[in-house]
């Protein structure tokens, strides 16, 4: 393993340790994630959903700026596609939004490091029904990102899931620039 890795990977794991769960995010933040998903509802295939979704430029007040990122992943419903159980082979139906902000809750959103500000991730639950037994996974967990792989190898997921924590491509790369300079 070269430095440069080494070094990356400590990094990773140094931000892995914090609950990704301590959000901070006040009522303003909560009222527009749930504005986010219900336009979603009501659009889930609009291209307004295709990347990191930044805070509003123009908004009511200057507090607008301090909103978090936000990124939709919900691939059944924004691209169409059909996702199988990776255990069972069978389509799976989503389901509910992890995108409880104001508690500490199963529900809250995961997150990504950033250059700047972080992204919340709003991943949905994918449901397999197979045999009358229910069993579900994240939208964006492991097993269903290696289910769909065309989706994931086309830069539609702009994200590097790890096991506890994520970040997005930017950080990633300037993470390896400075530990180039450094080393
Ligand atoms: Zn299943």
């Amino acid at each position: 393993m070269s430095k440069r890795v080494f070094i990356l990977c400590l990094y990773i794991l140094q931000i892995s340790s914090f609950d990704a769960v301590q959000l901070h995010v006040d009522k303003r933040a909560a009222i527009y994630v749930k504005k986010l998903v219900d336009k979603f509802k009501e659009n889930p295939v609009s291209r307004s959903f295709d990347n990191i979704i930044l805070p509003p430029r123009i908004g009511e007040s200057v507090e607008d700026f301090l909103l978090p990122k936000i990124f939709m992943w919900c691939p059944i419903y924004h691209y169409g596609v059909e996702v199988m159980c990776p255990e069972h082979g069978y389509a799976l139906r989503a389901g509910s939004f992890n995108e409880e902000v104001e508690k500490k809750s199963p529900r809250n959103p995961r997150i990504a490091y950033d250059i700047g500000q972080n992204v919340l991730i709003i991943q949905r639950h994918y449901i397999c029904c197979h045999k009358g037994m229910s069993h579900r996974y994240l939208s964006a967990s492991g097993a269903i990102m290696e289910s769909i792989p065309h989706l994931y190898g086309i830069d539609c997921f702009p994200l590097v899931m790890f096991h506890r924590s994520a970040c997005t491509g930017d950080a990633i790369i300037l993470l390896l620039s400075s530990s180039k300079i450094f080393l």
